[in-house]
């Protein structure tokens, strides 16, 4: 828990609602949390999600690991302790961009449960899908993207997820994503099947 530094906070409330926001994007906020070990393909598929989603007219936008890292999070490490507020970052400011309309796309390791549960519970459950990209590492590592696991196995990076740091796998996730087995258009196709086109206008079609 991150300490509460400040106090007389009052929360105003404006007079434009959620439901106003996204009556006027035509589409309802929501978040599509993608979680899974480096290099099982969370960012590949939201970035082919992305630009589907866009052609379609919809109001998306995606927050990636190393982006927020190089910026808003810059002063955070990969221990659990800077772990956990990098997601817990990461989750305040995608339920602020969904509270906003958008279809928000997160693709980050967040080997943790208790704080995807954590993300879950800030956005809503209904408008939170945890999304599981499974690969093992044995694969991971074989596509190594970023030359990471290669740099971990060498001990040149510390605390490495699935190398020298735990990854929690998924519990009770919306959609599983095997990307050992699925192409990643497969894996669009089903995330697609899981929020669209229903859910992503009708607040009635919200599970
Ligand atoms: P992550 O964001 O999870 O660290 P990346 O998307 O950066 O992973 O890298 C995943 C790598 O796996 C890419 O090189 C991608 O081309 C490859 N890949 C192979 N099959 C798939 C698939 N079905 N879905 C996503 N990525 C895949």
């Amino acid at each position: 828990m991150v300490e509460k530094k400040s106090s007389n906070i009052h929360k105003t409330e404006g007079e434009v609602s959620f439901q106003d926001r996204c009556d006027n994007l035509g589409q309802i906020g929501q978040v599509l949390w993608f979680t899974g070990l480096s290099g099982s393909g969370k960012s590949t598929i939201a970035i082919a999600l992305e630009k589907e989603l866009t052609a379609q007219g919809k109001a998306v936008y995606r927050l990636d690991g190393d982006n927020i890292r190089s910026g808003l999070n810059q002063d955070l490490g990969f221990s659990p302790a800077d772990r956990n507020e990098n997601i817990r970052r990461v989750a305040e400011v995608a339920a602020l961009m969904k509270d906003a309309g958008l279809i928000v796309l997160v693709s980050f390791i967040s080997p943790y449960q208790e704080k995807r549960d954590f993300a879950r519970k800030l956005v809503g459950d209904q408008y939170f899908h945890e999304i599981y990209v499974k690969a093992d590492v044995a694969t991971c590592e074989e596509r190594d993207p970023k030359g990471l696991y290669e740099k971990a196995r060498r001990g040149e990076i510390e605390d490495f997820t699935g190398v020298s740091a735990p990854y929690e796998e998924p519990e009770d996730p919306e959609l599983v994503l095997d990307t050992e087995e699925l192409s990643v258009s497969e894996c669009v196709e089903r995330v697609k099947n899981l929020v669209v086109p229903g859910s992503l206008t009708n607040f009635d079609n919200l599970s």
